[in-house]
């Protein structure tokens, strides 16, 4: 019955690596059906008022994964395939993801079948609004805070923020992070993902001895996580060959100036068409030799086809589940591309809204500089226990990384005991 509800390749994938980690750190049969299975999922319509007059139902999901650590925490994404599993999927991976990093969460999230690209502002707030009336019963800053994930913004958070601070009669900071700094967001939020993925992969590059002067990058998916990705990385002197978005590709062997294209991108709401590098397919994008790829985009774009043709030295997972288990077996065979899992990955996203959580808590603010300082201090400890932990077990970062946080919420849920 689960599995049927469930059926989606995202979850199908997040159950294998957890099955495949399940037996590597010995989970005993008693704690690990319950460590694995999601504890809430949420299904509701959206019913929602259409510019042309047409009242239009739109499916929206929560999956809250386990409770054992605190909160669950995570994204809500507006795309058009969003399914209950892959919201699964994901919310699994959260949960792995923030004991990795040792955040009290447990895993959450979100997301409304629908294309944002093809709805007005006033039809996207009408759906968010909704949205959360809806999820009121099972949310709040002490069970489940949402974020920004795929086709949603600060203003999204803003809009589900006010939502629900006016069912509560005051403002609600913590019910949501990634929301604008004018109303109790954190400096540093915007940018914390794609920074993170910079600051990982920089960090890699020094292990590999790879100089980031001459070094060169592609990325997949110029949103907020590989826009940001790419800046840092071209600020510390990587050249930024190629990009894709969801509408084309661009390659300049020379060098793509990010600023620039980010103004372009932000005028044209995409970037092609952009004068200074040459439109290329996308696909094959992400088999031209560099030293770094990032997938920034969507899940499984590294798979058993084209996991062999790969030409770069570092893989560094900005997206959730861009390796399918069947690429990642064919890159660990090769054994010549240094993986940057998702879960440590794109972490920084989830440790600096945990910032803006506590921040909106203590109604105390840091500055911008005590926030990168704190993450990179906990980007690099989650990274060298992982490094560790790879030596110690003979297996890769993706295998290790896994082991970490699952064996963190087994132990959580040992602790605790069962109920009642
Ligand atoms: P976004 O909506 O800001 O940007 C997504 C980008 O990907 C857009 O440029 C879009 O055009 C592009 N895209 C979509 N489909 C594509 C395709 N098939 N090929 C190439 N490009 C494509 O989303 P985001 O917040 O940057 O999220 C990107 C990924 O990072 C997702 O997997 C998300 O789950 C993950 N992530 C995001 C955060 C965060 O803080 N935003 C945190 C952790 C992980």
């Amino acid at each position: 019955m689960i599995e049927t509800l469930l059926h989606n390749p995202d979850f199908a994938m997040a159950c294998r690596q957890f099955d495949e980690v399940a037996d590597l750190i010995q989970i005993p049969e008693s704690t690990r059906e319950r460590t694995k299975w999601p504890k809430r999922m949420i299904t509701v319509s959206v019913p929602v008022h259409m510019d042309d007059g047409r009242t239009e139902i739109f499916w929206g999901y929560r999956v809250q994964h386990h409770l054992s650590s605190g909160p669950t925490k995570g994204g809500l994404r507006f795309h058009p395939e969003v399914e209950l599993g892959e919201v699964a999927a994901l919310a699994m991976w959260m949960s792995w993801k923030c004991s990795l990093a040792g955040l009290p969460y447990g895993g959450g999230k979100g997301g409304v079948t629908c294309d944002p690209t093809k709805l007005s502002l006033r039809e996207k707030e009408a759906i968010t609004r909704r949205y959360t009336q809806e999820m009121l019963p099972f949310i709040s800053p002490e069970t489940d805070v949402m974020a920004p994930d795929m086709g949603t913004d600060e203003q999204t958070m803003a809009w589900m923020m006010d939502t629900y601070s006016m069912n509560t009669g005051h403002s609600v900071p913590g019910i949501v992070t990634g929301k604008p700094v004018r109303i109790g967001g954190s400096l540093g939020r915007r940018e914390s993902t794609g920074r993170g993925v910079a600051w990982l992969t920089l960090r890699a590059m020094e292990e590999l001895n790879i100089a980031a002067s001459g070094a060169t990058a592609i990325v997949q998916g110029y949103g907020n996580v590989g826009s940001f990705a790419a800046l840092g990385l071209a600020e510390q002197g990587v050249r930024i060959i190629g990009i894709s978005d969801a509408n084309g590709a661009l390659f300049n062997g020379k060098g793509i100036d990010v600023l620039k294209l980010f103004q372009y991108a932000t005028i044209h709401k995409t970037i092609v068409g952009y004068p200074e590098a040459d439109p290329f397919d996308p696909k094959l994008l992400l088999e031209q030799p560099c030293d770094v790829l990032i997938p920034a985009a969507v899940s499984r774009v590294i798979d058993q086809d084209n996991a062999a043709r790969l030409r770069c030295r570092i893989l560094a997972e900005g997206a959730n589940g861009p390796t399918t288990p069947n690429a990642d077996t064919i890159l660990n065979e090769r054994g010549d591309i240094y993986i940057i899992p998702d879960i440590l990955c794109n972490s920084g996203g989830v440790i600096v809204s945990y910032f803006e959580w506590v921040q909106g808590l203590q109604r105390f603010f840091w500055k911008e500089a005590e926030v990168f300082e704190k993450l990179y201090g906990m980007l690099g400890n989650a990274h060298r226990q992982i490094r560790k932990k790879a030596k110690e077990l003979n297996v890769s970062n993706r295998q290790a990384a896994l082991a970490i946080g699952i064996s963190n919420v087994v132990e959580a849920k040992k602790l605790r005991g069962l109920f009642p």
